[in-house]
């Protein structure tokens, strides 16, 4: 029997919008992650299974040859870097602006704003690509706090309705780039499995397109 594949995936909006994808492509996996607590999922195809890990493990699942493909948002891969990865596909899913924020009606042309966020690297080109000094604070999450309390003058983070900003008293300022997720594939594996991972790259790029086109 041939190698199983192993596809790399994050719970939540990642999962929920890559289903369909596979749906398409006439896979199914055996259990969902939001109920299961396993973190390897059988599919209907015997030769592929699914890794649940968290969306900014991603590349390196795949860099590192932990899974063969994965699904991430290209927030994470700007910000990961890896010229270890090859990234043959945009899935058009999960899609978002990365933005600067601040509190509403704030200064926004601050000298060197306190900027929030745990997108720390495109953070920072984004500000000297523009010129702009800035000091960058890391978090891990809830980055819209870090304004109400005091501790930064804006904020970087995704922004998809608006509505988590606009409940915490914050604006959109400024869109730094469209985001959606992308399929990245292990170099390696893809030599290895050359036929069997460009046919379900091919799958997934017609099941992306129906998608779009639906
Ligand atoms: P919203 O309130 O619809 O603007 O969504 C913003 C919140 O959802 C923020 O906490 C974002 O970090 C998160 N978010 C929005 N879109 C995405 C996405 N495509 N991937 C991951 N997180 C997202």
């Amino acid at each position: 029997m041939s190698r199983t594949l192993t596809l790399a995936l994050s719970k939540g909006r990642i999962f929920e919008e890559t289903l369909p994808l596979l749906a398409r492509c006439g896979i199914e996996p055996q259990e969902h992650p939001e109920s299961s607590r396993k973190l390897i999922i059988g599919t209907n195809r015997e030769d592929l299974r699914l890794l649940i890990v968290r969306a900014s493990d991603v590349p390196t699942y795949v860099e590192y040859g932990g899974a063969d493909l994965g699904v991430a948002g290209r927030d994470v891969l700007l910000e990961y870097g890896g010229a270890g990865l090859y990234d043959p596909l945009d899935l058009g899913i999960a899609r978002c602006r990365l933005m600067v924020a601040g509190p509403c009606g704030a200064r926004v042309d601050l000298p060197r704003p306190r900027v929030a966020t745990k997108f720390v690297e495109l953070t920072r080109q984004y500000f000297a690509a523009q010129g702009r000094q800035a000091e960058i604070i890391k978090l891990y999450g809830s980055m819209e706090l870090a304004p109400l309390v005091g501790m930064a003058d804006l904020i970087v983070d995704l922004v998809d309705t608006g509505n988590t900003l606009r409940a915490n008293g914050l604006e959109p300022l400024e869109t730094i780039t469209q985001i959606s997720s992308r399929l990245v594939v292990n170099k390696a594996a893809l030599k290895r499995e050359h036929r069997r991972i460009g046919a379900l790259i091919d799958d997934l790029a017609a099941a992306a397109a129906a998608g779009r086109a639906a």
